[in-house]
């Protein structure tokens, strides 16, 4: 019977048909990369790698052109790397990025991104107590990949040719942006061209609400003209304006770029061995995919994008500030307090005594609960001030003086 009504309403069946093949790409490529196989994905292990192969072969499927090293799709980066940051000495690890391309012949190019690494068995950056275990990180990023990969496959056949399109799976993103770092500073494309950048970290928990998050709408006026005309699917978004988070959208923001972070939340199986392929709503994944496409649609009319510093970053960045600490923050870190990702030689911090994997909670009598609250502790102070910090170490609180 549904042959026959098929004949009767072919064209409906085949749009169906071709959705329905659509979304079972999405659960493949989720569930083999989140399968016990690829032993999490940490960055620079076997898991990582094959992995890599597998969205290689996807991307050479789908028709898009090596965009990476030397004419392929591969951008290895080295990177000394503990899972301790007390360790005396770091691992030599190497990551990669894997880089596809959309050549339409176009002055800018749109960049769509998601992290691919995730945590393997939890030796860094887990919130499981108990012992070494295989975290496969599903949601966190098997989802972004998997819609990656679909956005990838309808653009590639969409009437929106007034951009080329950049398609970019990073590495290294849990232990701190790492790959999308690289790629910023290395990039394989005219980064002056680049148009605004998309990126999806956990997009797999589509809720039935429908609602979900986009992070970064402040980066540029364009964005905030632009949701109010998608209709797809009946999605509800809520926006944050800063362009600053734990994922690789920051990367591109800090290089003055319009970027957006599509987010379906956080749960109760963030960064545990519980984020498994069975709590993924693929059918979420796909509808995601299908809101960015309108949006990209829409937008390929409008050449390039206008780029704002966000609020969050004026505000409370400061462009005033007199000090520094000299110290990198870890931008991926979600904790509470900030995270210590290295100490400059030299500079008050170093010379106060804070070392690499301390967590900032106080500045003065400041709390420090984020990054930001450390960049307002920071705007108080000019040269010469001395101030007390406390970061915790391992379990340890630690009191330092400081003096700017
Ligand atoms: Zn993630």
């Amino acid at each position: 019977m549904k042959r026959i009504l098929c004949l009767l309403f072919s064209f409906s069946c085949i749009y169906s048909f071709a959705q329905e093949k659509d979304l079972q790409n999405i659960r493949v490529d989720i569930i083999y990369l989140a399968s016990d196989y690829l032993e999490g994905r940490e960055t620079g292990k076997k898991g990582e790698e094959l992995a890599a192969q597998y969205i290689t072969t996807r991307f050479k499927e789908i028709g898009l052109k090596p965009k990476g090293l030397d004419n392929t799709y591969h951008q290895v980066f080295d990177f000394n790397y503990t899972a301790n940051p007390h360790a005396t000495s770091g691992e030599e690890k190497r990551g990669r990025n894997i880089i596809g391309f959309i050549d339409n012949q176009a002055e800018n190019t749109v960049v769509i991104g998601a992290h691919f690494d995730h945590i393997g068995r939890g030796a860094f950056g887990s919130r499981y107590l108990e012992g070494p275990i295989i975290h496969n990180g599903a949601d966190d990023n098997a989802s972004g990949v998997g819609a990656l990969l679909y956005l990838a496959q309808q653009l590639k056949s969409s009437d929106a040719k007034n951009n080329n399109y950049l398609f970019m799976a990073f590495s290294g993103e849990e232990m701190g942006l790492i790959g999308s770092k690289y790629f910023v500073k290395n990039p394989t494309i005219d980064l002056s061209k680049v148009n605004y950048m998309l990126n999806m970290d956990m997009v797999g928990r589509l809720g039935e609400d429908k609602s979900f998050v986009i992070n970064g709408a402040g980066t540029s006026p364009s964005w905030k003209e632009t949701f109010p005309k998608i209709k797809s699917g009946g999605l509800k978004i809520t926006t944050t304006d800063s362009g600053v988070g734990p994922s690789d959208h920051t990367s591109f923001y800090l290089e003055d770029l319009p970027a957006l972070h599509f987010f379906t939340g956080s749960h109760e199986d963030y960064h545990k061995p519980s984020d498994d392929s069975e709590k993924v709503n693929f059918k979420g994944v796909q509808e995601i995919g299908d809101w960015m496409l309108e949006l990209i649609e829409i937008l390929d009319g409008q050449g390039k994008l206008a780029f704002t510093k966000t609020k969050d970053d004026n505000q409370r960045r400061g462009a005033s500030f007199k000090v520094s600490l000299g110290i990198m923050p870890a931008y991926s870190y979600d904790g509470v307090g900030m995270l210590v990702e290295a100490v400059l030689d030299d500079k008050p911090a170093q010379k106060a005594g804070i070392e690499d994997g301390d967590v900032l909670i106080k500045i003065g009598d400041l709390d420090v609960k984020d990054i930001y609250d450390y960049m307002e502790g920071l705007s108080k102070f000019k040269k010469g001030d001395s101030t007390t910090l406390v970061v915790k170490r391992g379990e340890k609180e630690v009191k330092v003086e400081v003096t700017f």
